[in-house]
């Protein structure tokens, strides 16, 4: 079954609003293992609305319509809805009662415009809004020999939220096939997301029941994998089953496979080996510390650090030799190093990592380019140093850093 979500509202088309509604909606459908198709987004114009959803209704099974049923004049979303179906619309007494009631009970005294919110198209079933006025409808019609669900909902998302879960998620359980649904969430880091996919495709369009979607931002891919099946045991292992092969691919690329963020893998493992760690951060800022201390219960296993970033903060805080950054100045594999010494020593932790880099845009060279970023990870015995040339702006150099540095301590654990 698939569906398509129409959002009206001249405002959703000016720079100044979004459509956030369809997120919930598409959620909410998914669970019922329902696909959305389509999105679409409509000005308050008659005409425009009643070519949308003639669209909607002509190519998938369930079509969810949003906003335009209020009471003022470019609210007409039923007319269209009426038109757009070649069914009537008739203007319901109880609801007219409704209307003056709740407006009786608000002391307000109800505008004549106001009435129209209470016109129910032919064979609808109303879906009551405790939170504002206009009721939403349902329609389970045949159109074209196909049946087809039809859903009419007020735009304010306060209305919308709970109207969709009490209002039309039972009316949706009862008229569609009993599915249950089953998902992973599998996280790497570090790897492209051509590069990935490159990898995986062949594995994942084997799974024609299984629908996997990539995620890529900023050195994170997060996978997801949803099948819905009549029976949960069965959707459960189709799920499993792809996981297994693409972790398998992507071997130690993959850090979670339930979900958890990178943060959240670094200081389980960390706890688990008993360990601590502290940071020294230069071109991060604090990034690093700022990702981890975001964890609830990090304290366990993360002590803290330093933001170095002048020379002499290096020396003082880090115990860097001085003699050091001059020889081979601030940005170095050496003084990555040092850094990830001094602050492990400093702090008596288990590791300490150390980061240094030119972030951008300025203060780059031509044999430190903005992008250079050195990593240090040392537990006393071993130091390990990594050079990395990230690309992009400011930001992404030093999200990257922290990503890579959140990296190594995880695979330094593993
Ligand atoms: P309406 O039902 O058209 O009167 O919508 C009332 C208000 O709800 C609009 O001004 C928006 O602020 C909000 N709204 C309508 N549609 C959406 C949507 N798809 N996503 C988020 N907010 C919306
Ligand atoms: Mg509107």
């Amino acid at each position: 079954m698939n569906s398509e979500i129409i959002a009206i509202g001249s405002e959703l088309l000016t720079p100044w609003r979004q459509d956030t509604n369809s997120l919930y909606i598409t959620e909410r459908l998914n669970q019922l293992g329902v696909s959305v198709a389509f999105k679409t987004i409509v000005g308050d114009r008659l005409k425009h609305l009643v070519d949308a959803v003639q669209n909607a209704i002509g190519r998938t099974d369930i079509v969810v319509i949003m906003g335009g049923l209020g009471p003022t004049e470019d609210d007409v979303t039923r007319e269209a809805a009426a038109e757009a179906l070649g069914i009537g619309l008739k203007r319901n007494p109880d609801l007219i009662a409704q209307l003056y009631t709740r407006a009786a009970a608000r002391r307000m005294t109800m505008t004549r415009n106001n009435e129209k919110q209470a016109d129910l198209l032919e064979g609808a079933v109303v879906i009551e809004n405790p939170r504002g006025t206009a009721p939403g409808q349902w329609l389970d019609i045949v159109y074209g020999k196909h049946r087809k669900l039809l859903m009419l909902l007020p735009g304010p998302p306060s209305e919308l939220k709970p109207m969709f879960d009490e209002g039309c998620m039972p009316l949706l359980r009862e008229a569609l096939p009993q599915r249950f649904i089953a998902t992973r969430v599998l996280k790497a880091a570090l790897i492209g997301e051509s590069a990935a996919d490159a990898r995986i495709a062949p594995i994942y369009t084997q799974y024609t029941d299984v629908e996997t979607t990539i995620l890529a931002h900023l050195g994170d891919i997060q996978l997801n994998l949803v099948c819905g099946k009549p029976n949960l045991a069965l959707a459960q292992a189709r799920v499993d089953s792809l996981a297994g092969k693409i972790e398998e691919e992507l071997e130690d690329y993959i850090y979670s496979s339930q979900g958890e963020s990178l943060e959240q893998i670094v200081l389980y493992y960390l706890e688990m080996r008993g360990a601590t760690l502290s940071v020294a951060e230069s071109c991060t800022g604090g990034m690093i510390a700022e990702r981890l201390t975001k964890i609830s219960g990090s304290s366990r296993s993360f002590a803290g650090g330093a933001v170095v970033y002048s020379n002499e903060l290096k020396t003082e805080f880090a115990g860097v030799d001085p003699k050091l950054i001059e020889r081979h100045g601030a940005v170095s594999r050496e003084v990555a190093a040092a850094l990830a010494q001094g602050i492990r020593k400093r702090c008596h932790t288990t590791l300490g990592a150390g980061v240094t880099g030119i972030a951008g845009p300025s203060g780059g060279s031509e044999d430190k380019p903005v992008g250079l970023v050195y990593l240090g990870l040392s537990d006393g015995d071993e130091t390990e140093v990594l050079e990395r040339r990230f690309g992009g702006d400011r930001e992404r150099i030093r999200h990257y850093a922290s990503q890579t540095a959140l990296d190594m301590v995880r695979r330094r654990l593993m």
